[in-house]
């Protein structure tokens, strides 16, 4: 289980989040910034500070964003 960063991180990337992760498994991408699901340790810190909701538990991500699950994912499988 990991958190997911969605849709609306894209244009904000203020990286709010990656200040407060205790495990720096947030990495910037070009569109967005996206959560190693292998690192995140569910610590839940950089959900409140993100201005714009992006981010979501992975069981709990909107429908219409299912598929940035994955996205995060495949970041880290470059
Ligand atoms: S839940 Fe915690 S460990 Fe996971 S990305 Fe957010 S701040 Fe980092
Ligand atoms: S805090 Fe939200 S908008 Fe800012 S970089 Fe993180 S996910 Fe993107």
């Amino acid at each position: 289980m990991a958190f997911v960063i969605c849709e609306p991180c894209i244009g904000v990337k203020d990286k709010a989040c990656v200040e407060v992760c205790p495990v720096d498994c947030i990495h910037e991408g070009d569109d967005q910034f996206y959560i190693d699901p292998d690192t995140c340790v569910d610590c839940m810190a950089c959900q409140p500070v993100c201005p714009v909701q992006a981010i979501f538990h992975e069981e709990e991500v909107p429908d219409q964003w299912k598929d940035y699950v994955e996205k995060n994912r495949a970041f880290f499988q470059k």
